[in-house]
């Protein structure tokens, strides 16, 4: 499968987890990936040497790293921005220095990164932001801030996609439901809690959402932009 041949992509946040099966796909299907990393430089490395990608150190927490990045990738045919963090815990009791970072990586990350991409872009290119069900609905205390960015980045499919759409430029927002990775295993604490509120009672696979990533990457769905793409179980219904 070379569905993606000669396409160049950037990942931003691809040492692990969802970013990792997403690279994994792309450079599968003989696209020109690059992804980022913060923390996990050695699981980036060994990521790279396995498909062939270009592993960056960059903070997605810096706006100026991330432009900077999307910048020096050059022309890019698809962008994906899935790093994100969570920050667990009773809103009273959290440090604002932690959940302003939240806001960066989750929110002022996708949205520089995507307008940066856009100017280089060439027609017909795709703008992928990894958000969450929790966007949609959010069933548990304590992840206020958590649940702020991922609904905020709807705002920015539903926005930047009437900016971009005379150029074919298409943007969209995946909302994972539980995804078995190092920040949700399937077998940690909170799975009981979790399959509770879903109809399939199983966490997802991080393969299950690039696979719908590369359907929003690829030729068919042109006509797909501005749009929340769920992939949850049912957790959200
Ligand atoms: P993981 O914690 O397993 O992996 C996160 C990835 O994002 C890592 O590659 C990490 O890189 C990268 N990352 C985190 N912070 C930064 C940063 N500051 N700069 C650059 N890269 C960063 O998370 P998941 O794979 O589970 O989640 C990926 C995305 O999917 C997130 O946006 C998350 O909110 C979303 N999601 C996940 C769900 C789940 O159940 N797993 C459900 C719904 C949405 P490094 O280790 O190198 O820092």
């Amino acid at each position: 499968m070379a569905a993606f041949a000669g396409k160049s992509v950037l990942v931003l946040g691809g040492s692990r987890g969802i970013g990792a099966a997403i690279v994994r796909r792309f450079a599968s299907e003989g696209a020109k990936v690059h992804f980022t990393f913060n923390g996990s430089r050695e699981a980036a490395e060994k990521l790279a040497a396995e498909t062939g990608s270009e592993a960056f150190a960059a903070d997605s927490a810096d706006r100026d790293a991330v432009i900077a990045r999307v910048r020096e990738s050059g022309p890019l045919d698809v962008l994906v921005v899935n790093s994100g963090i969570a920050v667990f815990g009773d809103a009273l009791d959290q440090d604002p220095d932690a959940i302003d970072r939240l806001f960066r990586i989750n929110i002022h990350a996708p949205y520089h990164a995507s307008v940066e991409a856009a100017r280089q872009m060439p027609e017909g290119g795709r703008i992928i932001v990894i958000g969450s069900v929790n966007g949609d609905r959010m069933p548990v205390p304590g992840m206020a801030s958590y649940a702020v960015s991922k609904s905020a980045l709807q705002g920015l499919a539903r926005g930047l996609a009437r900016d971009f759409a005379a150029r074919g430029i298409t943007v969209n927002v995946v909302q994972p439901g539980p995804i078995d990775t190092d920040a949700n295993p399937a077998d940690g604490p909170m799975r009981d809690l979790l399959h509770g509120f879903m109809a399939i009672k199983r966490h997802g696979k991080p393969e299950e959402v690039a696979g719908m990533v590369a359907y929003l990457a690829g030729p068919e769905a042109g006509f797909v932009t501005g749009a929340m793409h769920t992939i949850d179980g049912a957790f959200g219904a």
